[in-house]
């Protein structure tokens, strides 16, 4: 099973990406948490994509397709794979078509997670991240039982500098501008399900489950 995750930044891609992953057993590929490896730990890669996460720009698509080409051809998506951030442009959805058709693999699901852009400045100013295993939180709706470490591994929770409340608007407009697009691309494709990314993580989770098994044909779509 190949699924895609869209939605904008904030949306709940990431908690549910994680929560799939695990539930059909396929890895998650999330372009932002293995860029954010790679600033972590200097690579030239990491080097590069920096100036531009900073900014809430995207990495150019020379650099991000490339690290998905290869990440694909890895023995753990045979059975399957989840994509989260990326395709994040019409140019990267081409290349990942190209690029799986050689493979002799195609997507399954789409899921457009939807969420309005004032719930997801409130979602994003007080997500806290951990730096040692990515999971999130939040300063509200999602603390931790001791403030500032992660429950799961003990690390450091902190902001993301793109979670910084003058990026997070740049984000936002990146996303309308490169990734909105998407979402006309793959309903052509009628590959696309809408899912409303308003709720708790168990509720989301059984909606999605219940789309990929077709049990609710959901085809309303927002752009
Ligand atoms: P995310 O964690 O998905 O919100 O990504 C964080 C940042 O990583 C983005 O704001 C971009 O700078 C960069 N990034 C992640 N995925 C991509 C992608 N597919 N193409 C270009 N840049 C990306």
């Amino acid at each position: 099973m190949n699924i895609i995750l869209v939605g904008r930044p904030g949306s709940g891609k990431g908690t549910q990406g994680k929560v799939l992953s695990e539930e059909y057993n396929i890895p998650i590929i999330s372009t932002g948490d293995i860029l954010r490896a790679a600033v972590r730990e200097k690579t030239p890669l990491g080097l590069q994509a920096r100036e531009y996460m900073d900014k809430g720009a995207l990495v150019p698509d020379e650099l991000v397709v490339e690290m998905v080409v290869t990440r694909l051809q890895e023995g753990d998506c045979r059975k399957g794979f989840i994509l989260d951030g990326f395709p994040r442009n019409i140019g990267q959805a081409e290349a990942l078509d190209r690029t799986l058709s050689t493979l002799d693999k195609g997507i399954d699901h789409v899921l457009n997670f939807e969420v309005e852009h004032k719930e997801i400045i409130k979602r994003l100013s007080g997500r806290r991240t951990c730096r040692k295993c990515g999971e999130a939180y939040h300063i509200i709706f999602n603390m931790p039982v001791n403030i500032g470490i992660c429950d799961k591994c003990g690390g450091e929770l902190y902001q993301r500098d793109d979670d910084k409340e003058e990026t997070i608007e740049a984000r936002l407009k990146v996303y309308e501008e490169h990734t909105a697009p998407l979402v006309e691309y793959y309903r052509q494709k009628e590959l696309l399900k809408a899912i409303n990314g308003i709720g708790g993580v168990d509720q989301i989770k059984e909606q999605i489950i219940n789309v990929i098994c077709g049990r609710n044909n959901n085809s309303k779509i927002e752009g």
